[in-house]
């Protein structure tokens, strides 16, 4: 059964493959450029060669002839090559220029967005006494939209560093419990506002593990946002820390909406959203668990989860105990 599955998988994929309109839908380009109309050009120049070599050679039987026919088959691959070649190395800047470009708007929308932060703050603590209600709930507001606006940004940073292969993460001895906990301090409140009950079961000794504090922050910070966000109110989440050999693993386990069984193949892709959790909640960048697994991994642990569709999800990540 599974074997059939598999097979048949195959020849989707096979059959998505030259779907050249597809293709140029994903991708942004024209039928023309698609990988899969090149595969299909150079297909057809390779046997029109193959032939002409054949037809030249069974024409003509002095060793001359066939000495040029054969030249001529490698300029011709040559030439195909260094197109090829041409072809990814505009790519390769095309992809380069973009990720520099994300990281030099994240910066530069950085410095505003913080100079908003601070300014709110200060009208919701010293000046609070000079507002009336409506005027303190139109800054609150304001204050949160900024909080999930430098969010953003900084998903976005952290997405261009990862992909110029420079997030760099200092690695410590952490207290894993002590961030959790400091994560779940943020999140009850958002949690009980949909009447969704979170519940910890752990020890309250645990070793310390090799992690960034900051960095393994935002990983839990994202499990925490999803299970809550992905929760119907009235939910239940429960959280698990525990050891397992030279690792302490987390897992968050919800009873939401979960991930539709044939898109669980993609959950860690950048930008990826599965269709349920966009109609349930349009808020949401797909960026979370992409970094969530390059943080995690390059600290030496892994990332996992399983999940079924209106019955819940359960994620999970480890990482290495320190010594
Ligand atoms: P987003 O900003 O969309 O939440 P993430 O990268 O954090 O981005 O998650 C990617 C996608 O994985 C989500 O859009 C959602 O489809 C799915 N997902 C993640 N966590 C859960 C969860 N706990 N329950 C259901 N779906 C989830």
């Amino acid at each position: 059964m599974e074997f059939c599955k598999n097979k048949l998988k195959l020849k989707l994929d096979f059959v998505n493959d030259f779907d050249l309109e597809k293709q140029a839908r994903d991708l942004g380009i024209k039928i023309w450029q698609t990988p899969s109309f090149l595969f299909i050009v150079f297909g057809v120049t390779a046997v029109i060669i193959m032939l002409a070599t054949y037809f030249i050679s069974k024409n003509y039987e002095s060793p001359e002839v066939l000495v040029i026919a054969e030249c001529l088959v490698v300029v011709v691959v040559f030439i195909v090559e260094m197109l090829v070649n041409k072809f990814i190395v505009q790519l390769t800047r095309l992809n380069k220029m973009k990720s520099e470009f994300v990281s030099i708007a994240s910066h530069q929308l950085r410095t505003p967005l913080s100079a908003i932060k601070w300014e709110t703050e200060l009208l919701l603590t010293k000046f609070k006494k000079g507002l009336d209600k409506k005027q303190l709930k139109n800054i609150e507001n304001i204050y949160s939209i900024n909080q999930r606006m430098i969010r953003l940004v900084n998903d976005l940073l952290d997405v261009a560093r990862i992909d110029q292969n420079r997030l760099i993460l200092i690695k410590q001895k952490v207290d894993f419990l002590k961030i959790v906990e400091e994560v779940m301090e943020e999140i009850i409140p958002k949690a009980k506002l949909r009447n969704i009950e979170i519940e910890i079961d752990t020890k309250k000794e645990l070793p310390m593990v090799v992690g960034d504090k900051e960095k393994v922050q935002i990983v839990v910070e994202n499990l925490f946002d999803n299970a809550v966000k992905y929760t119907n109110s009235g939910g239940k989440i429960r959280v698990k820390i525990s050891k397992n050999k030279q690792y302490l693993e987390f897992e968050i386990k919800d009873n939401g909406v979960g991930i539709p069984e044939e898109q669980i193949g993609r959950v860690f892709e950048k930008f990826f959203r599965s269709d349920n959790a966009t109609r349930y909640q349009t808020e949401g960048t797909g960026l979370g668990l992409y970094i969530a697994k390059n943080i995690v991994e390059q600290l030496g642990g892994k990332i996992w989860f399983k999940s079924i569709e209106n019955v819940g999800s359960v994620f999970s990540f480890s990482l290495p105990i320190s010594r």
